[in-house]
């Protein structure tokens, strides 16, 4: 097979990390979760006691951050902050708000370009993130905005979240996702819009296995046949 990108971008909880996960096994391709980079510059910012909205003081940190992706023998990505495996400390509540913060700061997107365009250019990807079809891979060969409804993707976060140890209430899991979704939709850089050239899939109520079944056939028929076995 030749190389191949492609972006899965879309607002938080629309499952793109699930579909995308599945699409890659089917694929053979790695799977790319660039939100794992910002929120690991939101876990540094935290770390330092800085303002995540204070640009300048967020600029002055990165310097000292070394972040690298890695991955474990069964296609899993783990972000590495200096060294340190970040794990499950990235995911909670308070990390997706940090990341979305330290994510409208142009310093920020810049400092993690490379890093995701460099994975692009040496391995078949299939990316997710909020930007990927419009900024980091906007030549991707397929470019897919999954989304749904502002309930169903707020009880897909509150079930994961639950599933991770983590009580939380539905009500204030929905409002955060508003409130972040605006934010990231929202802001002067690189805002979480789908790509003119997207399919923009709308996953409500659709189950993670139909909903990959259906993006595959899209890709087949967006690349080409062959692409999947
Ligand atoms: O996808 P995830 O929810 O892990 O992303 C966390 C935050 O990181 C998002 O709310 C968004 O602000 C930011 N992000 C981004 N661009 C990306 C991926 C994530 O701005 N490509």
């Amino acid at each position: 097979m030749k190389s191949i990108q492609i972006a899965i971008d879309g607002p938080s909880g629309a499952g793109k990390s699930t579909v995308a996960k599945a699409l890659a096994q089917r694929l053979g391709i790695v799977y790319v979760d660039t939100g794992a980079l910002y929120r690991t510059v939101g876990y540094a910012v935290r770390q330092a006691n800085a303002d995540p909205k204070d640009p300048e003081a967020v600029a002055a940190l990165l310097p000292q951050l070394h972040l690298d992706l890695r991955y474990e023998a069964d296609g899993t990505q783990q972000v590495y902050l200096n060294g340190e495996a970040m794990g499950n400390r990235i995911r909670t509540p308070e990390m997706s708000m940090y990341a979305s913060a330290v994510s409208a700061i142009p310093a920020v997107r810049a400092f993690l370009l490379d890093t995701q365009r460099e994975i692009a250019q040496r391995n078949s990807v299939i990316m997710d993130g909020r930007d990927i079809g419009t900024v980091i891979l906007p030549k991707a060969d397929v470019k897919i905005f999954l989304t749904a409804s502002d309930e169903c993707r707020a009880k897909r976060r509150w079930a994961e979240l639950r599933q991770k140890g983590m009580e939380t209430d539905y009500e204030e899991v929905l409002a955060d996702m508003r409130q972040r979704d605006r934010q990231d939709r929202e802001r002067e850089i690189a805002p979480a819009v789908a790509a003119p050239d997207a399919t923009v899939f709308d996953n409500s109520w659709m189950e993670p296995d139909a909903c990959t079944n259906a993006l595959l056939q899209l890709i087949e028929e967006k690349y080409g046949l062959g692409v999947a076995k």
